[in-house]
């Protein structure tokens, strides 16, 4: 049977003729975000029932196909062309960071070998990097030589895992063998404690490992949204007297909103001298470990149980890539697994063949060498370099900051500890739900004219607005122009309130 096109034009191959195939449907993919940069701002304002139109008319599945180049003349301009921008100064509304180039390049050979680190033999050099990578990630927390960890999506993965492991460390010490047997019934008084800033994907993880949304019980915030050391000791005094078994402490580096990191040094004394588990979720702040003159701020990180760090976040990879490290290798035991397709030892394998399989390190099965991108990152800039564009950042954030503070209509929530500056639009005392909804107004309009996308969030169950700055390549000036934005905005909306929605027609 001949098929036209010949299969074998389809994939990157070593003979020339595939080559040659492979770079011409990567510069087609140039082609496409040359051809949408032009002009562009932050994001060109399509609204989303636009977007459903656009993607209605969209031929999914032809009957015959056509040209890559005219394909992605089609849908891939489509979907560049009304993506929002991360490069650009004026996107700054999420933990959503522009890719570095170094790590998209890394990205092309990831893509193009397609190891998954399930099996060795499905990634030989990927394992061994990936294994390297991670033993200068816990040196780099300042974790002991038994420490270990495995690549994950990100930060919800981390935490998920991490809890998953101190949730089964917990039963095994009630002589109790959850991957087994289940929770049985001691996994009713089993509690995860955190901050009431801790990210909601600590409650979806307890739901997830069957413990529940309720077994996570929050502790009280200081003034500065960071965990209070005195209120969690009240906490697990009273856990303890209602014969509970508090199984992990989960002290955030980086809150979503505030990025304030919870005062890790005493945390790890509470929870170490009660023989608790103590994951650190630094999927925000980890990054801050390459700076010279910030990584102080994640002292005590190195007492950690666990650690989960996002590197698609401050350090500008592409989605997805995060790490979960952990103190001490063994305790990983709970997702180990053998299968007999992918990591049986064969008695010939005591040898130098003696293959890592690092499926029983991961929640995943098949997995994406996310590690070769941040290796390709440290070597093309090197430690100075990074940690420079991580103070960058946050230079940015206290010039963001300055700048709010001098706006008479705009009133800065708090100084930053990081990249994330909250602030409201003419906060209006006597009307605070006027605000709310001018806020909130000021954040659609800013997006409907593809001027800004900033970030929204509740403080005291107030609309705020919030911007997250993690582009080192904005500029004072470009911070200037998005900040008298705002201020334009919602000064024009103040004097000029949108109508009232349409009601059904
Ligand atoms: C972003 C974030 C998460 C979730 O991480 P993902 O990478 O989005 O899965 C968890 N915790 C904190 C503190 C975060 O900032």
């Amino acid at each position: 049977m001949t098929l036209d096109p010949d299969p074998a034009a389809l994939f990157p191959g070593p003979h020339p003729a595939a080559f040659a195939a492979h770079r011409a449907a990567l510069e087609a993919a140039l082609s496409c975000l040359e051809r949408a940069a032009a002009g562009r701002g932050p994001y060109r304002g399509t609204s989303p029932s636009a977007l459903e139109t656009l993607a209605g008319a969209v031929e999914v599945l032809p009957e015959h196909g056509r040209p890559l180049g005219e394909a992605l003349a089609g849908v891939g301009d489509l979907a560049v062309a009304h993506a929002v921008d991360p490069t650009h100064p004026a996107c700054a509304a999420h933990l959503h960071s522009p890719p570095l180039n170094a790590a998209l390049a890394a990205d092309v050979l990831v893509s193009a070998t397609n190891p998954s680190l399930d099996s060795w033999d499905q990634s030989p050099a990927a394992t061994h990097l990936e294994l390297r990578l991670i033993e200068t990630l816990c040196a780099m927390a300042g974790l002991p030589a038994e420490a270990d960890g495995v690549f994950t999506t990100g930060g919800t993965q981390s935490n998920l895992m991490a809890l998953l492991l101190a949730r089964d460390a917990a039963l095994s010490r009630q002589g109790h063998d959850a991957a087994m047997d289940g929770l049985g019934p001691q996994g009713a008084n089993l509690r995860i404690v955190c901050s009431e800033m801790a990210h909601f994907s600590v409650q979806r993880s307890a739901a997830v490992l069957g413990l529940g949304n309720r077994a996570v019980v929050t502790v009280h915030t200081d003034d500065r949204y960071r965990l209070r050391p005195d209120a969690l000791e009240d906490t697990l005094d009273r856990l303890e007297r209602d014969g509970l078994t508090p199984m992990a402490v989960v002290a955030t580096a980086g809150t979503t909103d505030f990025g304030s990191i919870d005062p890790l040094p005493a945390v790890a004394t509470v929870a170490r001298r009660r023989g608790v588990w103590l994951h650190v979720d630094a999927a925000y702040a980890g990054g801050l470990l390459l700076s010279d003159r910030h990584r102080g701020l994640l002292e005590g990180v190195e007492q950690a149980d666990s650690v989960g760090v996002d590197f698609h976040k401050l350090l500008w990879q592409p989605i997805a890539c995060g790490a979960l490290l952990v103190r001490d290798r063994v305790a990983l035991a709970p997702v180990d697994v053998e299968v007999a397709y992918l990591n049986a030892a064969d008695a010939d394998q005591e040898s130098e063949w003696r293959q890592p399989h690092l499926v029983g390190k991961s929640l995943q099965t098949t997995r994406r060498f996310d590690a070769l991108k941040v290796l390709v990152t440290f070597q093309t800039l090197g430690r100075r370099t990074l940690g420079a564009l991580l103070d960058r950042t946050l230079d940015l954030a206290a010039c963001a900051a300055d700048l709010i503070a001098a706006a008479p209509s705009l009133d800065l929530v708090q100084r930053p500890t990081l990249n994330s500056v909250v602030l409201r639009c003419r906060p209006c005392l006597d009307e605070p739900e006027r605000s709310d909804r001018l806020n909130a107004a000021v954040r659609t309009r800013l997006l409907a004219d593809g001027a800004a996308v900033v970030g929204r969030t509740e403080v005291g169950g107030r609309t705020h607005l919030k911007l997250t700055l993690l582009n080192p390549a904005a500029s004072r000036a470009d911070l200037a122009v998005l900040v008298a934005t705002i201020t334009q905005t919602a000064d024009r909306l103040d004097r000029h309130p949108p109508a009232p929605p349409p009601g059904p027609r």
